[in-house]
């Protein structure tokens, strides 16, 4: 068997005002991501380790902020993209592993419906799809609820 892994890691700023989308779903909360996608910062982390299997570079390559296409985005659909260029290379994906470190609000209530989005599209069941949250206990600009920050794991297999 073929294996392969990834690593990926993304930050956005938080803003007042703006929605906060979380792997793949909406959290409620008075701040949310500044981005020229959707700023669902998990979701990057989590392509930027699917495209770090293949080496394929990174999402900010493959959609550039520059490109009017991309504006507000839903990053679900970025996240499909990604997975059908695993797919076209012949792997699918086996499981991954996503640690979202956030001040506030508390993750731990919408867990679950982000696993249960991000699992049809990654075409595994959900319980390939790890999902943790942490705060960084008031320290750095997590902490100072400046933004937030993701790491993902993926592993791929042919
Ligand atoms: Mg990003």
């Amino acid at each position: 068997m073929d294996i392969r892994i990834g690593n990926g890691y993304d930050v956005h700023a938080l803003a007042p005002g703006l929605p906060m989308w979380l792997g793949g779903v909406q959290i409620p909360s008075e701040n949310g991501f500044v981005a020229h996608s959707d700023g669902d910062v998990a979701i990057h982390a989590l392509c930027d380790a699917l495209l770090g299997c293949l080496a394929l570079g990174d999402i900010g390559h493959l959609f550039p902020d520059s490109d009017p296409a991309w504006k507000g985005v839903d990053s679900k659909l970025l996240l499909a993209r990604v997975v059908d260029l695993v797919h076209a290379k012949g792997y699918k994906v086996g499981n991954v592993d996503i640690t979202i470190a956030l001040q506030r609000p508390k993750l731990a209530p919408h867990i679950a419906a982000m696993r249960a989005a991000l699992a049809p599209i990654l075409g595994v069941p959900e319980d390939c799809v790890s999902v943790k949250a942490t705060t960084t206990e008031h320290l750095g600009f997590v902490g100072r609820g400046e933004g937030c920050e993701v790491w993902a794991s993926a592993l791929i297999t042919k």
